[in-house]
């Protein structure tokens, strides 16, 4: 095979595209199974407030793998999305964090408590997502008020009206919505303007480069401004320090999340958190 290589300048058989498609067969089967095993995890990262208190956590998935230890989403989540996986995937995230939410309001009856859970296109586009959405909540008898479904602007695909009916009728419930990482992504501002949102979701790349880069550091302020005046809160995301954390502030932001207030942690870490 490697002589041939040598020899043709056109290669139809690629040897590391078979490899790859051979390692994806095999994490789609580990994933799968991952689901029943139980192997997969929630943790959660503080959103904090102007005075630093904890008001919300954002809900993040991780494959605890036998072997290779703790795995992140970005690894694992394209890879569901493009076999259909995030669908069993998705409702175990939000049966679970719905759950927990239900635990901790319980438990912690006076802390202020939100919880953001994440939900990819594919997951939302689902005609039983308002269903698995209504039974998680029903089952784990958490509030629908504390609950903020994280969506991204690769939504702009379909079709606005289905869109806008779909969130329309989970904020019935009671459920808020979070546009998340944005500023990354195609939306127009019109589209913006007729999604019935809660939240944006500043994007940690121009919050990352505000202290050095005068551009990330005009459009977070942009960023900010624009949802007040289409009246929605605003979170920034990966704050890691200080000065972020001041000019974010300076500029009218009043929610941050990010390494400066805490890293993404086990449930009983964050209950930790929540005595202090
Ligand atoms: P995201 O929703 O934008 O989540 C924020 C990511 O930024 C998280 O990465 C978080 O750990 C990381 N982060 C938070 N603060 C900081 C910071 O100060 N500095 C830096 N450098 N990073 C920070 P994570 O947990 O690896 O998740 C990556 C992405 O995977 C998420 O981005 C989200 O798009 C996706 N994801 C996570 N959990 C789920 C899930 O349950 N369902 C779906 N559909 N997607 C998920
Ligand atoms: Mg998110
Ligand atoms: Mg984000
Ligand atoms: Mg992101």
């Amino acid at each position: 095979q490697a002589k041939e290589k040598g020899r043709n300048r056109i290669c139809f058989y690629d040897p590391l595209m078979q490899e790859n498609i051979e390692h994806k067969t095999t994490m789609e089967h580990e994933l799968r199974m991952a689901l029943s095993k139980e192997e997969l995890i929630l943790f959660y990262q503080p959103q904090v407030n102007l005075e630093g208190k904890i008001v919300g956590v954002e809900a993040l998935l991780r494959w605890n793998h036998p072997q290779k230890g703790l795995i992140p989403p970005n690894t694992f989540i394209p890879l569901a999305e493009e076999t259909g996986l995030i669908i069993p995937v998705g409702s175990w995230v939000l049966h679970r964090a719905c759950q927990q939410l239900s635990e901790w309001k319980k438990d912690f009856p006076h802390q202020p408590l939100h919880l953001s859970i994440n939900v990819s296109a594919k997951q939302f586009q689902e005609a039983s997502f308002y269903e698995t959405v209504a039974n998680a909540i029903a089952l784990s008898g958490s509030d629908a008020g504390s609950i903020k479904l994280e969506l991204t602007e690769s939504l702009i695909l379909d079709s606005i009206h289905e869109t806008i009916a779909k969130i329309e009728a989970l904020r019935l419930l009671g459920v808020g919505f979070s546009l998340d990482d944005f500023g990354t992504g195609y939306s127009s501002l019109s589209y913006l303007k007729r999604l019935p949102l809660d939240e944006l979701k500043i994007d940690q790349s121009f919050v990352r480069d505000i202290g050095h880069d005068n551009n990330d550091a005009m459009i977070v302020k942009t960023i900010i401004e624009m949802a007040h005046n289409f009246d929605l809160d605003v979170i920034a995301e990966g704050v890691e320090d200080k000065e972020q954390f001041n000019f974010l502030m300076e500029n009218g932001c009043g929610l941050f999340q990010g390494y400066l207030f805490g890293k993404p942690m086990p449930p009983e870490e964050l209950e930790r958190l929540f005595l202090a």
